[in-house]
């Protein structure tokens, strides 16, 4: 069955009012039309069986036949610190690592970060990668979209993440002696942090700095990967390690 997405459902109502990109969604791409069912999901991961009283792209009307059981969550919340890259491999991370079920994503711009985003259009990228979020989300049933927050500089994200007591990680491609591997398995961990770098990686100051923060630098062996296949990777070895790529959980 189809998912679409509100901020959020009342749930005092027996009815709710869908307005903007999801009711042209449903009206005008998808064609739905009064009588036809869907899965109708907000951010807190409220779900409802829904059934169309009236469509039409400015606004779809439904009613809330029944609440649905949401998914349940990974046990592993995991958050990936990712330096701002060109816009492409951008969306294609949000995309990937939201499917894989980040929890949160946080860009920041880094020394060698070359995308440099003018304030004012944080905004701007920000809705569309949240977009992203939300896309993905419905496409692969996730409960809730991963959260992606405002850009930051890469001090303003250390000074953040200084006082967090996740385990935290900092993927760099020249660590020779500590890998995500080993480390994983040494571990039992229930909150994850990854940092992943620029296109041209992190100066030895920025490392330095992660350090300082309790992040442990991580290889992820001796090929050099691309910072999306490196995020979209970690992400992926952390849900198998402790999370739920698999039917056990
Ligand atoms: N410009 C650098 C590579 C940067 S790769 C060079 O050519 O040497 C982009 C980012 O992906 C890095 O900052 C790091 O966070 C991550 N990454 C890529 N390959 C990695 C590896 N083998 N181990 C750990 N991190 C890696």
């Amino acid at each position: 069955m189809r998912r679409f997405f509100v901020e959020e459902i009342k749930l005092s109502g027996r009815y709710c009012s869908i307005t903007g990109s999801e009711a042209k969604h449903i009206a005008r791409v998808m064609r739905m039309r009064r009588g036809d069912r869907f899965v109708l999901m907000d951010r807190k991961g409220t779900r409802f069986l829904a059934l169309i009283e009236s469509s039409s792209p400015h606004e779809v009307r439904v009613s809330l036949i029944k609440p649905l059981p949401m998914p349940p969550p990974s046990p592993v919340k995991i958050s990936l610190c990712q330096s701002i890259l060109k816009s492409q491999s951008m969306d294609c991370l949000i995309q990937k690592t939201s499917e894989l079920g980040v929890d949160y994503i946080f860009p920041f711009s880094s020394e060698r970060t070359v995308v440099r985003l003018k304030e004012d259009r944080f905004a701007n990228r920000l809705k569309h990668w949240r977009e992203i979020a939300r896309s993905s989300a419905k496409q692969s049933d996730r409960g809730v979209p991963a959260e992606i927050g405002p850009p930051s500089s890469f001090i303003a994200l250390m000074e953040k993440h200084a006082v967090s007591d996740s385990f935290k990680v900092i993927l760099w491609e020249r660590e020779d002696s500590r890998d995500l591997k080993m480390l994983l398995k040494a571990s039992s961990v229930k909150t994850i942090t990854g940092i992943v770098g620029p296109e041209g990686g992190f100066t030895l100051n920025e490392i330095e700095l992660a350090r300082d923060a309790d992040f442990i630098p991580v290889s992820l062996g001796k090929r050099i990967l691309r910072s999306e296949t490196a995020a979209i990777t970690m992400v992926a070895i952390i849900q198998y390690e402790f999370g739920d790529l698999s039917l056990s959980n």
